[in-house]
């Protein structure tokens, strides 16, 4: 509890980002506060040290940076979940809805070297409508990947996206506002 204050008071609100009337979770003063992000990166290595996993995959772009820093605490390999035209060799793509329009994420064919039913935990920093999440998960599906879990540093509960995601996979959220 006291762990989990701490996290939150090392996340910054910006009021009217990317446009007027949002309030934006800024990660970056979490990540520069040494202290609140070894205490996140300890947090997620004690749960997931546990569940034998494959591969960490991260959402484009700040699922990276958390995602990276577990795999390599887990002693495991890291996937990226791109936005659409990023990734250079074959990939898989995935459709998903917006409020206005559509975005797509992508996977590669071979991010986990072909190895039927490996077991991966998706990763993001925040889970917002669950759209995003949704699509990630489909594509770690298609590739016939086993998807163990999706982590989120923090649901914003008043979206429901956790319930949406959970038709699909579980969810482990570690900051609910
Ligand atoms: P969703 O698809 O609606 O769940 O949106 C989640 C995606 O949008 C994640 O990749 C988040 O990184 C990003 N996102 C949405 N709102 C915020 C925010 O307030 N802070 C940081 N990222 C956000």
């Amino acid at each position: 509890q006291e762990e989990k204050q701490i996290l939150l008071n090392a996340i910054r609100d910006v009021q009217d980002f990317p446009k007027e009337g949002i309030v934006f979770k800024d990660i970056t003063t979490l990540l520069n506060d040494k202290n609140a992000f070894s205490l996140l990166m300890n947090h997620l290595e004690k749960r997931y040290k546990e569940y034998n996993l494959d591969y960490v995959a991260g959402i484009d772009s700040r699922g990276f940076i958390f995602g990276a820093a577990l795999a390599d605490r887990l002693n495991i390999g890291f996937v990226p979940v791109r936005k659409k035209g990023k990734l250079p060799s074959t990939t898989v793509c995935e459709k998903y809805e917006l409020e206005y329009g559509f975005d797509e994420v992508e996977i590669h064919l071979d991010a986990f070297h072909g190895k039927t039913d490996a077991k991966v935990l998706l990763i993001d920093d925040l889970l917002a409508t669950g759209g995003t999440a949704n699509a990630s998960a489909k594509l770690i599906k298609n590739v016939k990947a086993n998807l163990v879990e999706a982590c989120f540093l923090l649901n914003l509960t008043f979206l429901n996206g956790k319930q949406r995601v959970e038709q699909h996979t579980p969810v482990y959220t570690i900051l609910d506002v």
